[in-house]
């Protein structure tokens, strides 16, 4: 439990210094998320609130509103209707409106004037919304001028800013005296835009309505239940429009994703394969790619809320919001008159195993232990070995046939030969990176070719440690950070793995050097480093593929030194090379010949 709780907090670790590394890119990807998850979190709470103030509104909205319709239009409703719809069974009151739209060039918006006869007002006075009264930057007391109908200009004292519950039934609405309005528009006399009633009992609302339409033919009753309706196709239909309009860069944000996800990038497809050549499964890489993508999901969600509670505790409104009041307007308009929905308000505005056997504590590489340790080297067999790339296709190539091989253990293995000979193929399939195609390798008589990739990882773990040519160290990262990226996996505790790691540097005289990012080491620095890297799990054989060929004689020698201590510690050794220098070494105590992928020659010294 413990082991594996390390073993994550090592992943994250490591995502993190991945995702550091890569810092423009996933800076990208990070703002990319951030944006999308701003814009549909934003939506979605934009519709929320709609619907609620919807609601709220709602609740005093009349229960049926009768219009006139003349040759299919809505027209002035004449005075005696009133006293119609007042004699209907079940009517308690019916009230005629004078409502209408007033175009205000300055602000280029539409506000809804109303006459409000249970208001005191005075024929000049007027109440504003407060967004109206912000917008245009008025107050009690101010003039608020309009163009009356006939051309001059009519001019209103403010007596008071509309406060109500819910901004967006005033956001821009205008409340004026009856006089005044009928002033105003030069609204001829005895008539009413349209008729509210109050009605005894509202679940009867339905038959009253009924009962309208027919005794008076030209009347069009409209209910609250419609109303709602009518709300809630509204939204439905900005929200859909919304999520439209995000789809094509949610459309452009999951190809990126696919791409970074499926699409790996040369220098990440490199690290994944050292990441496995040292002894990482499969699984702990995806892993890490996981975390790596809840880290940043979860940074842009963050990020977003952050930027969503700085927005609401200062003063500036993003323009989502802004939107949410244009949009108010519309739905004071809605209010006002029902049957100007959808179509009559075409411009309102869009809102916007370790398991196995774990015998390794610290470094372990104090020279002391080297029984236990001969006594941990293993004997590795290979019977008819062959290896083949490609197989099946036109480029195929065998890099190994028949190879029939028998390793003891401790000492120093060379193989030799010229380039293509296979070296590489069959030290990759020794150390368990590889499978034969066909052929038994066996290692202290357990069947390895057959075992699945986990306990093979598990074998390669903790038997053998990588020294590759090209070094294979991972940039960006430092050196002790690279000695003990094999060990992640195995999720030992940090404090010991630090230390082993930091008493193999000393060993190498790489301790000076531990904080330094590897892609600034000499050759022969970078090579100590992937040797002790190799040395981490404390492994009982070590595989070094042509180790001295990018360095030069001295530093060849260096190495060779090494190789020959680790050998004297009991460790087995086995090398590549077509280096004389190496073939010459003086522990070598075998050397094997490979020429196309066979055995040519098998000498001990
Ligand atoms: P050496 O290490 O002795 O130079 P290798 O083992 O690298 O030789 O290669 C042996 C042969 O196998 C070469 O002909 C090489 O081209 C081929 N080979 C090695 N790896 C692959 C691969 N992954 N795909 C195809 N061919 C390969
Ligand atoms: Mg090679």
């Amino acid at each position: 439990m413990r082991a594996s709780l390390e073993r994550q907090k090592y992943l994250i670790d490591y995502t993190l210094a991945s995702l550091l590394r890569r810092k423009t890119r996933n800076l990208g990807l990070l703002l990319v998320y951030t944006l999308l998850v701003f814009l549909f979190a934003s939506a979605l709470l934009l519709g929320q609130a709609l619907r609620r103030e919807a609601a709220t509104l709602l609740q005093d909205a009349p229960e049926v509103i009768v219009q006139r319709i003349v040759a299919g239009r809505h027209d002035l409703l004449p005075a005696d209707w009133l006293d119609h719809l007042r004699q209907i069974r079940g009517v308690s009151e019916a009230r005629g409106r004078l409502w209408g739209y007033y175009y205000d060039p300055a602000v280029k918006a539409n506000y809804t004037v109303m006459a409000a006869p249970e208001r005191p007002l005075a024929e000049g006075e007027i109440l504003i919304g407060a967004t109206l009264a912000r917008v245009r930057g008025i107050g009690v007391g101010d003039v608020f001028s309009l163009r009356a109908a006939g051309g001059p200009p009519a001019l209103f004292k403010v007596a008071g800013i509309l406060e109500p519950s819910s901004e967006l039934l005033s956001a821009d609405l205008l409340l004026l005296s009856e006089t005044g309005f009928r002033a105003l528009f030069q609204f001829p006399p005895e008539r009413y835009t349209d008729a509210v009633l109050t009605v005894r009992n509202p679940r009867e609302a339905g038959t009253i309505a009924q009962k309208i339409a027919l005794s008076l033919p030209s009347s069009r009753p409209i209910l609250r239940s419609e109303i709602l309706r009518t709300y809630d196709a509204v939204f439905d239909w900005r929200e859909g429009m919304t999520f439209l309009a995000l789809g094509a860069p949610l459309l452009a944000f999951a190809i990126l994703a696919w791409d970074k996800a499926a699409g790996l990038s040369a220098e990440e497809k490199r690290e994944i394969g050292i990441l496995k050549a040292i002894g990482w499964e499969t699984g702990d890489i995806l892993r890490m790619k996981l975390w790596e993508g809840a880290l940043l999901s979860l940074t842009a969600f963050f990020a977003r809320l952050s930027a969503g509670v700085v927005a609401s505790v200062s003063r500036w409104r993003p323009p989502v919001r802004a939107g949410v009041e244009r949009l108010g307007g519309a739905v004071s308009r809605l209010s006002a008159d029902p049957d100007c929905r959808v179509a009559s308000n075409p411009g309102v505005a869009g809102g916007d195993r370790r398991a196995v056997h774990h015998r390794h504590a610290g470094s372990g590489l104090a020279g002391g232990d080297c029984r236990s340790r001969r006594s941990n080297a293993r004997m590795i067999e290979l019977r008819a070995v062959s290896k083949r790339f490609n197989q099946g296709r036109p480029n195929e190539c065998r890099a190994l046939a028949d190879i029939d091989l028998r390793l003891e253990r401790g000492g120093v293995t060379v193989f030799t030969g010229p380039s293509g000979s296979g070296k590489t193929t069959l030290l990759t399939l020794i150390g368990c990176l590889a499978r034969p195609t066909s052929g038994r390798i066996t290692l202290d008589g357990q069947l390895l070719s057959n075992l699945p990739e986990r306990f093979l990882t598990e074998v390669r773990r903790h038997t053998f440690g990588f020294v590759f040519q090209q070094f294979n160290l991972i940039r960006g990262l430092t050196v002790l950070e690279n000695v003990m990226l094999p060990a992640y996996p195995l999720g030992r505790p940090h404090r010991a793995l630090t230390a082993g790691a930091r008493a193999l540097l000393e060993r190498f005289d790489l301790e000076p050097k531990a904080e330094s990012k590897v892609e600034w080491l000499s050759g022969g620095e970078a090579q100590r480093t992937a040797l002790a890297r190799a040395l981490i799990n404390d492994p009982a054989v070590l595989v070094a593929d042509e180790p001295t060929a990018n360095l030069d004689s001295r530093l060849s020698r260096e190495v060779l030194g090494l190789l020959d201590d680790l050998a004297a510690q009991g460790r087995t050794v086995l090398i590549s090379s077509h280096d004389p220098l190496v073939f010459e070494a003086a522990r070598v105590c075998r050397r094997l010949g490979m020429r196309d992928g066979r055995l040519i020659g098998d000498r001990r010294c």
